[in-house]
C-alpha cells in the first residue's frame, strides 16, 4: 500500500501547504480523501494518472475538506473522465456535496459523469468499500459534524488509519488498532473539535501503531509540540507536503 499526502494543513496553514487531502494507492486502484483544495492539480504533482481515480471519500461537510468537489468533478470530466464515479461518505455530507454541485449549471457538459453516492453508517466499523484487494471500514469520531475516521487494510495484512478532524477519540484508537502507519491531525486541543500533537501521540501509542504521521497542521509549527509528542509517542513526524509513503 502506498499513501500521497495532498495536503497536510489546516484550514489556515503555512503558505506551502494546502487543506489535508490524501489518495491511497493499492493494486493501482487509486482512492481519494477529502478534496477542500484542487485534489486533481495535487494528484498532478505527485505523479500520479488522475484517470485511474477508481473512488472518492468524503469524510465530512466542512469546506477544507470538500469544497473542491465540484472542481475535482469538472477537472476529471475534461480529463476525459466519462465512467462513473464512486462517492462514499455520511449521508449529511453527501447531502451538502450534491448541493455544491447543484450549484452549477452542468447542462451542456456532455458526457459529464455520474456521482454515484454511498452513504456510510456513522456505526463503529461501518463498511465503506471492499475490493479484491482492500478494505475499507469508518467510525464516527469527536467533531462538530457528523464525520468519519478511516482504516485501509488490504490482503497482505498491512493497514493505514486516519483519524480524520477529531478530538482525541476512542474511536480513533479502534481504528488505528496494531496499524502501520496513523495519519492524524493535531490542529491543536479543542473540546470536541480538534487534537494537539501530543494527544494524537497518546492515541497513537494506545492503538499500538507503529508509525504516526501528524496532518491538519497550523501555521508555524513549534518542533517544541513534536518534541512533546514524542514523549508519548517516539515514531512521530509531521506530514511532508506532498510526500508519498510505502507501507510494507
Ligand atoms: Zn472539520
Ligand atoms: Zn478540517
Amino acid at each position: 500500500m502506498t499513501f500521497y499526502l495532498l495536503g497536510t494543513g489546516a484550514a489556515v496553514s503555512d503558505p506551502h501547504r494546502t487543506t489535508t487531502m490524501f489518495v491511497v494507492e493499492e493494486a493501482e486502484r487509486l482512492i481519494l480523501v477529502d478534496c477542500g483544495g484542487d485534489a486533481l492539480q495535487r494528484m498532478l504533482a505527485v505523479g500520479l494518472d488522475p484517470s485511474k481515480l477508481d473512488a472518492v471519500i468524503l469524510t465530512h461537510e466542512h469546506p477544507d475538506h470538500i469544497s473542491g468537489y465540484p472542481l475535482l468533478i469538472e477537472k476529471l470530466w475534461l480529463f476525459g473522465r466519462r465512467r462513473p464515479i464512486p462517492v462514499y461518505g455520511p449521508a449529511q455530507t453527501l447531502d451538502v456535496a450534491r448541493t455544491l454541485f447543484q450549484a452549477f449549471s452542468t447542462d451542456r457538459w456532455d458526457g459529464l459523469p455520474d456521482r454515484i453516492h454511498n452513504p456510510v453508517a456513522l456505526e463503529p466499523d461501518s463498511d465503506v468499500l471492499k475490493t479484491e484487494h482492500l478494505t475499507i471500514t469508518a467510525s464516527q469520531v469527536d467533531h462538530p459534524v457528523p464525520t468519519i475516521g478511516l482504516r485501509f487494510e488490504n490482503s497482505a495484512g498491512e493497514v493505514l488509519a486516519y483519524s480524520c478532524d477529531t478530538a482525541k477519540s476512542p474511536a480513533v484508537v479502534e481504528l488505528g488498532r496494531n496499524a502501520d502507519v496513523l495519519i492524524h491531525e493535531a490542529t491543536g486541543s479543542i473540546a470536541h473539535v480538534h487534537s494537539s500533537p501530543e494527544e494524537a501521540a497518546e492515541t497513537a501509542a494506545e492503538a499500538g501503531a507503529k508509525r504516526l504521521i501528524l496532518v491538519h497542521l497550523p501555521p508555524a509549527l513549534a518542533e517544541d509540540d513534536l518534541a512533546d509528542a514524542r514523549k508519548n509517542f517516539e515514531q512521530t513526524e509531521y506530514g511532508e507536503e506532498l510526500g508519498s509513503y510505502g507501507i510494507g
